[in-house]
């Protein structure tokens, strides 16, 4: 055995002992899996597992969530963030309802499907040896393996796809990694070896500052939809368009009320 699959076994078996009990880990069903990496999309771990529970008890399968309006979906997803992303999941509920599943190699044909998620449903849900390669990720390979991934364990999937999601945020991560402090990786890592760690991290995208963007007000416009069950597009017209945009409300006269809304009441 290599060095580099030696690293991978002491990989798996630091997950065994130290790795999250997650409400997502104790399931392999796809709906699952997507629900709650759409969740994790740009939202930190702790904020999700309420939202995921509560979401997975209210519409446990596809099926139900297409029978839900779309005001009650938003509402649901309130205080998550990027709203779009709850619309998704209703249409992707749509799609799988009357199509069923896409095979592994067309699920990016669901709404908000990128390479990302694909790779997780296959690595989550199917337990294929596909690596999820999130900035976590790619920042562990890129410090311990440089050469590349060197392969996954026959049946071994799911263990390494957690585990470096876990490893990578707590352990090795971008600002503080804990390289001698219990890492199961510290073998032979030529970053931490040379010392280099910060200067082999992937980079990451900045995001333009949250205060006063349109991406603040179309959550603070869609709020007050989802309260009240309109607002008046004069109120904000830029962000009053980009949900119009987005499929997320639509103008009666002078006011925008959420898509789904007239289903709701
Ligand atoms: S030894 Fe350091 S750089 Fe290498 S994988 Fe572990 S935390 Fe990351």
């Amino acid at each position: 055995m290599t060095p580099d699959a030696r690293a991978v076994r002491a990989l798996i078996r630091w997950f065994g002992r130290e790795g999250h009990d997650f409400p997502w880990r104790n399931t392999r069903d796809r709906w699952a899996i997507l629900v709650s990496e759409v969740m994790l999309q740009s939202t930190q771990v702790s904020r999700v597992v309420p939202y995921y529970e509560a979401w997975m008890t209210r519409w446990p399968g596809a099926a139900d969530l297409v029978e839900a309006p779309l005001g009650e979906v938003l509402a649901q997803w309130q205080g998550l963030g990027y709203p779009r992303r709850a619309r998704n999941l209703h249409a992707a509920a749509g799609i799988i309802g009357e199509h069923g599943w896409p095979d592994s190699d067309h699920l990016t044909d669901l709404p908000g499907v990128g390479a990302y998620t694909a790779a997780a449903i296959r690595c989550f849900a199917d337990g294929e040896a596909v690596l999820p390669e999130d900035v976590n990720i790619r920042r562990v390979v890129a410090r311990r393996f440089p050469g590349g991934w060197p392969g996954t364990p026959r049946g071994r999937g799911w263990d390494v796809g957690q585990a470096l999601m876990d490893l990578g945020r707590e352990v090795c991560s971008a600002r503080t990694p804990r390289c001698d402090d219990g890492c199961p990786l510290r073998t032979a890592c030529p970053a931490a070896d040379a010392g280099a760690v910060h200067e082999v991290t992937p980079p990451t995208r900045r995001q333009s500052p949250y205060e006063g963007s349109l991406r603040q007000r179309r959550g603070t416009l869609l709020r007050t939809l989802t309260e009240r069950g309109r607002a008046p597009v004069s109120s904000d017209p830029e962000a009053a368009d980009s949900l119009v945009g987005d499929g997320l409300a639509e103008r009666r006269g002078r006011s925008l009320v959420p898509v789904g809304w007239a289903a709701l009441r």
